[in-house]
C-alpha cells in the first residue's frame, strides 16, 4: 500500500486505489488536471502572484493585496492608453 494524500478531503488513503476511501475523489485524475493547470499557467502570460492554500493567513491576505493593487496598476495604464489612443488620430 502507497499512502497519498488525497486532494480533495486531505485525507491519506491508498495510492493503489482508483478513488478515495473517504470522499470517493478520482485519485488518477488528478494528474491529468495537475497537467492541465500547468499547462495553463504557461499560457498565462500576465505574471500573478500564486497563492497557495498552505501558506499562512497574513501571507494570503497580502497576496491579495498585492493583487488588487497590481489590478488598479494594470487597469489605470489600460485606462491611460485607451485615452491615448483615443486622442491621437
Ligand atoms: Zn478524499
Amino acid at each position: 500500500m502507497k499512502a497519498i494524500r488525497c486532494p480533495q478531503c486531505a485525507l491519506w488513503t491508498d495510492g493503489d486505489k482508483e478513488c478515495c476511501a473517504y470522499c470517493r475523489y478520482d485519485l488518477h485524475q488528478t494528474e491529468q488536471q495537475a497537467a492541465k493547470i500547468e499547462a495553463g499557467r504557461q499560457f498565462r502570460s500576465f505574471p500573478v502572484p500564486e497563492i497557495h492554500p498552505d501558506d499562512p493567513y497574513w501571507r494570503r491576505g497580502a497576496i491579495h493585496v498585492l493583487r488588487f493593487f497590481q489590478l488598479i496598476f494594470t487597469a489605470f495604464i489600460s485606462l491611460i492608453g485607451a485615452i491615448a489612443s483615443s486622442t491621437v488620430h
